[in-house]
This record gives C-alpha cells, structure tokens and sequence, in this order.
C-alpha cells in the first residue's frame, strides 16, 4: 500500500502552510514520515539543511527537540497516570541539564502563557476539559522550544466552542515563539483563517498548491473547487459541485488521475496516464489535464 506517493512539498521557516483533504488520504502519514516515526520508502525529507536519514546521533537528538507534533486527541495523547508537572518535566529532564529551580521557572512560565493555572499543575489529565488538555499538550510540544511542529488535526476532537481558542492560541504561539507550522485538517475555514499557504492532498498526492488567497478565490483543481464547495455554509448559494462515492481504498489506487473515478470533469485520457504539474503563478501550481496547455 502506498499511503503517500511523490509528495514534494517546503515549507517555509516561519510560516504555516495547511495540508487539507479528505479523512485517509495521507496527511497524517505524511506527517508521521516528516518526523521520522514512520519509514519512507524513497525520497529525503531536510530539515535546516540536514537529510533526516543521513542525521548523525547528535543531530537526530536536535532533530527531536527542534521538531513536535501535536496529537489530534488530547484525551489519548497524554498519559493519564502522569501529573501535568511531570509531563511537562519529562522532556526538560531527558533532554536538558537545566537544574529543577530553571525547570520549575520554564514551566510555570510556559503554563501562563498557555493559560493554564498554575495550581492545576498537580492534577492528572482527566481532571480536566477537552480543551484545557489540548492546552496541556500544546504546552508539552513547546516546552523544548521546538522550530517546527506538526499539528495534526489539533481542534476536530474538541467542542466548537473551545476551538476558536485554540486557533487563536496556535496563532499567538506561532507569532510569540517564531515558529513554523503544518497544519493538519479538513476544517476549510480554520484553514483560511490560520494559514499562509495551503496544500491539497488526494490519495497520497498533492494536487494543488498555492497561497491561501490563491486557493480561496482562485482554486483550480476539481477536487479543490468541490472541497470548497463542499464546506458547509450560511450562504444560499446553489452548489453546483458535490463530490461523489467514496475515497477509493488506497490497496486498489485508481489508474492515470486518481480523482478520475470522481471527477466531473474527467477525460479519457485521465484513466490512462497522471498529468503533471502546471504552473499557474510563481506560488501556485495543480497537477490536471485541464490546465497542462496554460
Ligand atoms: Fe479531473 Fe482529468 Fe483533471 Fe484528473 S486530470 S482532475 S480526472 S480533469
């Protein structure tokens, strides 16, 4: 099975770039060979410069500090016979010579800026709310004051009304620490509202990518104008792109253009052969037939 197949993709120091698509098509895959906990097959992934798999030891343990992910689940992600301190603890002391006195500091620290009580510090996980754990795990990925995180889906598990603050807390973070960002979801309107730049991903691949302005107002591929079509909104607007059937399974990949099997738009010799990617600005290109004379 090939989860993710000739994925290309930079992402920028300082930036958030988004990767959205439907549930199985790869993201969290890809997300997991980023950092290294699942094996790539073929091809490199760099980070500041450095092949992954040529790291030395030395720069595989910078490599896991400078580089987190934030789970989509917090009730899972974090472990429920561990007090929040000592979760927060874990990595400074496996990672770090500071002395319990900095610890301390840091995490106290850490925990206001995360807005998370001080006195909470000696609870366990399931003392407390959906969104006050997805606080605590954002604070763990921070602690190491990584430069890159994965945020995988971080909001779908958590009640509407908790997520806009956790955006907004991801975007004050991002700013406040520097940081760069993949953020992981099929929520279109978080992804607007958050991102610099956006990645579409169906089967495994990507079919368009471009500036979160681009994607928006000016999406080109099928699948990207029926995903935004798709989103649910206030708006009467008639919809005049639905996506049909099912995400075809990834042990029986569709031949040619993957989406072909879904694609309003599809042509014979979309069942034949994969079109290759079309440049439609300096940001912004789509792998489909439909634009490769441009
Ligand atoms: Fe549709 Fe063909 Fe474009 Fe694929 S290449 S998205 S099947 S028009």
């Amino acid at each position: 099975v090939k989860a993710v197949n000739d994925v290309s993709i930079n992402i920028k120091e300082g930036e958030i770039l988004a990767l959205a698509g439907e549930s199985g098509c790869g993201k969290s895959t890809l997300a997991k060979a980023i950092l290294k906990l699942k094996e790539i097959k073929s091809g490199s992934i760099v980070f500041d410069g450095i092949d992954l798999g040529c790291q030395t030891k030395v720069q595989h343990k910078e490599f896991r500090q400078k580089a987190q992910m934030i789970f989509q689940n917090p009730y899972s992600s974090l472990n429920p016979k561990m007090k929040i301190i000592d979760i927060l603890k874990e990595p400074l002391k496996v990672n770090t010579k500071l002395s319990n006195s900095d610890i301390n500091s840091k995490i106290l620290k850490l925990t206001k800026e995360i807005g998370i009580n001080e006195n909470c510090l000696n609870l366990y996980p399931h003392e407390f709310s959906g969104g006050q754990r997805q606080r605590i795990a954002i604070a763990r990925a921070l602690v190491l004051e990584p430069k890159f995180i994965i945020a995988d889906e971080p909001v779908s598990a958590l009640d509407v009304s908790i997520q806009a603050q956790i955006i907004n807390l991801l975007k004050n973070l991002k700013n406040n620490h520097n940081l760069t960002i993949l953020f992981i979801s099929h929520d279109l309107s978080v992804i607007k509202y958050l991102s610099d730049r956006v990645a579409i991903m169906y089967l495994g691949e990507i079919v368009e990518l471009g500036t979160t302005e681009e994607i928006f107002t000016n999406p080109k591929h099928p699948y990207t104008k029926i995903l935004l079509e798709s989103a649910p909104s206030f708006s009467k607007k008639e919809k005049n792109l639905t996506l049909k059937g099912d995400l075809p399974s990834p042990t029986n990949l569709p031949s040619g253009c993957k989406f072909h099997t879904r694609c309003p738009y599809a042509m014979e010799k979309c069942k034949i052969s994969s079109p290759q990617k079309t440049l439609l600005s300096q940001t912004h290109y789509t792998n489909c037939y439909l634009y490769e004379n441009l």
